[in-house]
């Protein structure tokens, strides 16, 4: 994996998609024109993985622990065993609604890497701290505790999710992610993960997905509720490889 890559993540949350699970993974495999990852409730990790799509299998999250008395958790290692390839940590809504700390969220980093799960490490500043001008301080304090574990030599994806973006119609403007990206690449280069890819979260659409995808150090789109509907993901996915395909020309 390296920072080129463009990936896509389709994060369902608690939710299906509208065509139902087969219809949803036959139509996006079937359309897709870059790299797509699916991330399902737990309960479907396994029916999408028989479904045999070709996309990559994603959690939306795990347990720092390794087995044991742990009521409602999983572990990394049981989900790799069902075909999981990489888990969504750090989420703005573990943080906030389920109280995840940044020490946690280093501590699953820790464990997802050691069965060999790709992390995808989720950071975000809430509304009222990049109006106090804190953003800077808060994204680096929850990198810092969310790699202080991770292993350098093994693959990671970090994504920037503005707190205030997500679910809410109210996308970042590029002049936000630009400034954020270049902080937050900036840091990953110094902490030794060079080749980390970036995305953005937060009300991508198909509208804004093009105008996004073509920023400088956006490596992709980690997307919520446009990823529901086939039809509106495709559309996404079919933004970011015209970008693709435009750099590569380019260079
Ligand atoms: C998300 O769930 O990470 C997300 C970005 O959601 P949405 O696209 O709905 O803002």
């Amino acid at each position: 994996m390296v920072r080129d890559d463009k990936l896509l993540i389709a994060n369902w949350k608690m939710n299906l998609p509208g065509e139902g699970i087969e219809d949803w993974l036959r139509l996006v495999k079937a359309d897709r024109t870059t790299s797509v990852a699916v991330a399902p409730p737990f309960p479907y990790l396994a029916r999408v993985a028989i479904a045999d799509s070709g996309l990559t299998l994603v959690a939306q999250n795990c347990s720092a622990e390794r087995e044991g008395a742990f009521t409602g958790e999983v572990s990394a290692a049981m989900l790799a065993d069902v075909g999981v390839a990489w888990v969504i940590l750090g989420h703005s809504e573990r943080r906030h609604l389920f109280g995840e700390s940044p020490q946690l969220i280093g501590r699953k980093v820790h464990a997802a890497q050691q069965v060999g799960l790709v992390p995808v490490v989720c950071v975000g500043e809430k509304e009222e701290i990049r109006e106090e001008g804190k953003t800077d301080v808060v994204l680096q304090e929850q990198l810092a505790a969310a790699l202080e574990h991770a292993d350098r030599g093994m693959p990671l994806i970090v994504a920037y999710e503005p707190v205030w973006a997500i679910g809410t119609g109210k996308t970042a403007t590029a002049e936000i992610i630009l400034e954020t990206h270049e902080m937050i690449l900036a840091k990953l280069d110094e902490s030794g993960f060079r080749d980390a890819p970036l995305l953005y979260g937060g009300s991508v659409t198909p509208d804004n997905a093009g105008e996004l995808a073509a920023l400088n150090g956006v490596s992709g789109f980690l997307v919520g509720g446009a990823s529901l509907f086939s039809d509106r993901f495709l559309r996404i996915t079919q933004a970011l490889e015209q970008v693709a395909l435009k750099s590569s020309k380019k260079g």
